[in-house]
C-alpha cells in the first residue's frame, strides 16, 4: 500500500468560511467543468495580485464545483478562471478525515523528494484514469486566504492532489506523462472528450459549449 503519512501541523487553518464572514457573502455557484480539449486547460495561470471579493467568490465556487463533482482537488483553470488558485478537500479519503480543506494562492512547489507511483484521475478528463509518478515528499510555498505567505509539507495522497492542481495552473495535465504508446492508445477516449461525447454527473464545457450533462443516479 501507499504511504498515505503527512504532518497536520503544517496546514493554514484559514478556512473559507472566515473569510466570507469577513468580506461579506455572495451566492456560491456550481460552475461548469471545462474538459480536455480547451484551450483554457493549457494556458499558465496568472499570479493573484491581492485578495479581492473577485478572488473570495472564485474560491468559494471553486469548492462548490469540487464537491458537486465529488472531486478532491480543482484548479482554477477548470473553471476557466487564469488565475493561480486552486482548492482540496480530501476529508472523503479513508485516512485523511482531519485535513481542513484548503484554498492554496499563487502555489509553487520549493522542494521534492522521492518518487511514487499513483493512478490519477481528473474532472477535465472523464473516465481516464492511469498511473502516474511524482515526488513521493513536496513542499510548497502559498499564499493564503489572508494573503499570508505560508509552506505545507505534504506527502502521500495530499502531496500527490496538490501536485496535480499545481500543474493545472501551469497548462499541465495528467495525461502528459503518459508514455508514448499509453498516449496513442487513449487518443480515441480523448477525442470523444473533446467533442463532448461524456456521460458525467456535472456541468461541463466542450467544443466552446456548456454541456450541462444527465445526472446519474444517486447525486
Ligand atoms: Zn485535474
Amino acid at each position: 500500500m501507499f504511504d498515505l503519512y503527512f504532518r497536520p501541523t503544517y496546514i493554514s487553518p484559514v478556512t473559507v468560511a472566515t473569510v466570507t464572514d469577513k468580506l461579506g457573502a455572495t451566492p456560491v455557484s456550481v460552475l461548469p467543468i471545462h474538459t480536455y480539449g480547451q484551450s483554457i486547460l493549457r494556458k499558465k495561470a496568472r499570479t493573484v495580485q491581492k485578495i479581492g471579493p473577485d478572488i473570495v467568490k472564485l474560491v468559494e465556487d471553486l469548492f462548490e464545483t469540487m464537491r458537486n463533482a465529488h472531486g478532491i482537488g480543482l484548479a482554477a483553470n477548470q473553471v476557466g478562471a487564469l488565475q493561480r488558485v486552486l482548492v482540496v478537500d480530501i476529508r472523503d479519503v479513508e485516512g485523511w478525515e482531519n485535513v481542513p480543506p484548503m484554498a492554496l494562492l499563487n502555489p509553487e512547489v520549493i522542494s521534492e523528494e522521492g518518487k511514487w507511483v499513483m493512478e490519477e484521475g481528473c474532472l477535465s478528463i472523464p473516465e481516464i484514469r492511469d498511473d502516474v509518478e511524482r515526488a513521493e515528499k513536496v513542499r510548497i510555498r502559498y499564499r493564503d486566504m489572508g494573503f499570508e505567505v505560508r509552506e505545507i509539507d505534504a506527502e502521500g495522497l495530499l502531496g500527490r492532489v496538490l501536485l496535480h492542481e499545481i500543474d493545472h495552473l501551469k497548462g499541465v495535465l495528467f495525461v502528459d506523462y503518459l508514455g508514448p504508446v499509453k498516449q496513442k492508445l487513449l487518443k480515441g477516449r480523448l477525442n470523444k472528450i473533446r467533442r463532448g461525447e461524456v456521460e458525467v454527473a456535472y456541468p461541463i464545457v466542450a467544443e466552446g459549449e456548456t454541456v450541462m450533462a444527465e445526472n446519474k443516479v444517486g447525486d
